[in-house]
């Protein structure tokens, strides 16, 4: 029998009060069910969906085998991307607060190399990192992974799909034979199964299942002819006016199409797919989680790690073509108990993937054809709100507060006025209300911002 508190668990007092700390008061299912064979020193492949705390599972697994007193390489993370690998690291200092002086260090593409060189120079504890920059580590001899005692594969499903299976088996190969190997995945597809029975030893298998959260989520399939597929995506967003929505594609290509489209109508869209550098990324994403951008076109890829609450509408433009893949996409509406509605396109030809979702969603599917909606109202949805830049970000010390100072220090913009505000490295995007752009713009341009000046643009 299992019980949903950490405390039944073999971890230690400093781990349970951190764990207390940081307010996790209860294992999360996926968590419940992989620590105890993780603890154990098994190997294993665990499935959850996006968001089920599979982070902590592995990293209260890994810190619980760790000797800080040794100061070598002993848990290794791989990520597919940079962006996830910094979520890891952040959530694997928290958990590893309970253990003081344990080193983590983050080794990913697209950053510098010396700075990480240097500080290879005294082997971490836990190294997280993506594959091209590891295998990089290891050529230069820099990264020593002789005396690795946990290895993750965190978001295995992604890494496969980017490619990325070559270039983990060589990082493997300079692994000692002797270790624990744990795969985290959201979905579970045919190859995960074979990377598994060439890297694991007797792994055991967990799987949270979804199916029954999927209840919650309406789901309508509208059946469009070919060269009907815009004018039903017009429709439907038309019929159904939502504030915010994300319309799945599968191409990259396809994103900026119809994004493109939707552009030219006066909708504010934008496209996220794999081709977008970082900073283009990071920006995309922050203009559609603070509500200036409505619509957000994206491939399966690139909507990893996209964690928007409340997201009231999810448009499947093309179907996927793995029904596992669909359930995840269509899982990202109606979070925390609220009600979502997912809408997808197909052609007559694709029925058998419609009924293969239907079988593997456990829900009858509500089947239409786009004339059902043809002649619905124009998408009139439009934000109140618009995205500022400002040339300054973390590396500059600069905080959330005082930039909510420097907006409201006239008293002509309100805290109301002002929305989400997020901080990068060297920039920060701060959404303010549309009407006050203007008034926004000179308080930040022409005022200082804990004492400094900063410029700040207004980016579309
Ligand atoms: P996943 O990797 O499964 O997508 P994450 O590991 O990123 O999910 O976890 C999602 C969120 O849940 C994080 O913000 C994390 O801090 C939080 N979380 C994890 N475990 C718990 C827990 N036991 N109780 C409360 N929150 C938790
Ligand atoms: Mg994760």
């Amino acid at each position: 029998m299992t019980s949903s508190l950490f405390s039944s668990l073999p971890l230690s007092k400093a781990m349970l009060a951190n764990l207390q700390a940081l307010d996790y008061s209860e294992m999360t299912p996926i968590q419940e069910h992989s620590l105890p064979i993780i603890l154990e020193g098994n190997d294993l492949i665990a499935q959850a969906k996006t968001g089920s705390g599979k982070t902590a599972a592995f990293g209260i697994g890994l810190l619980h085998s760790l000797d800080v007193g040794q100061f070598v390489t002993q848990a290794l993370v791989i990520c597919p991307t940079r962006e996830l690998s910094d979520q890891v690291c952040n959530e694997l200092r928290r958990l590893a607060r309970a253990i003081p002086n344990t080193k983590i260090t983050a080794l990913c593409g697209g950053k510098p190399m010396g700075g990480q060189l240097a500080s290879l120079e005294r082997p971490p504890h836990i190294v997280v990192g993506t594959p091209g920059r590891l295998l990089k580590h290891l050529a230069k001899a820099t990264l020593n992974l002789d005396y690795l005692k946990t290895l993750v594969l965190d978001e295995a499903d992604r890494m496969l799909d980017m490619g990325f299976i070559d270039d983990i088996k060589s990082i493997i190969e300079r692994t000692p034979e002797k270790r624990q190997t744990l795969l985290f995945s959201a979905t579970y597809p045919e190859e995960i199964k074979h990377i598994s029975s060439s890297v694991q030893h007797e792994p055991q298998d967990v799987r949270v299942e979804t199916h029954h959260e999927n209840n919650k989520i309406e789901q309508v399939f509208y059946e469009v002819e070919k060269d009907t597929r815009t004018d039903a995506l017009f429709n439907v967003l038309g019929e159904t006016q939502p504030n915010a929505c994300v319309i799945f594609c599968n191409r990259k290509q396809q994103c900026d199409d119809v994004a493109r489209q939707l552009s030219s109508r006066g909708i504010a869209a934008k496209a996220l797919h794999g081709d977008l550098e970082q900073k283009d990324r990071d920006r995309v994403l922050s203009q559609f989680s603070n509500q200036s951008c409505n619509v957000l076109i994206a491939t399966d890829v690139a909507a990893r790690g996209l964690d928007i609450k409340e997201l009231p509408l999810v448009i499947n433009y093309e179907l996927s073509h793995d029904p596992e893949v669909h359930v995840h996409r269509v899982g990202r509406t109606g979070r925390a108990g609220a009600k979502g509605k997912a809408i997808s396109l197909f052609k007559t030809s694709e029925m058998p993937k419609v009924l293969a979702i239907e079988n593997q969603s456990q829900q009858t599917l509500v089947i239409k054809s786009y004339r059902d909606i043809a002649g619905a109202q124009v998408y009139a949805v439009r934000p109140n709100k618009v995205t500022l830049e400002i040339n300054g970000g973390r590396k500059d010390k600069l905080r959330a507060g005082d930039i909510l100072g420097a907006l409201t220090a006239t008293k002509e913009l309100s805290g109301d006025d002002i929305g989400k505000i997020d901080r990068f490295e060297r920039l920060t995007y701060v959404a303010v209300n549309a009407k006050k752009a203007a008034v926004a713009l000179n308080q930040l341009n022409n005022g200082k911002i804990k004492g400094r000046m900063f410029k700040a643009r207004q980016v579309n």
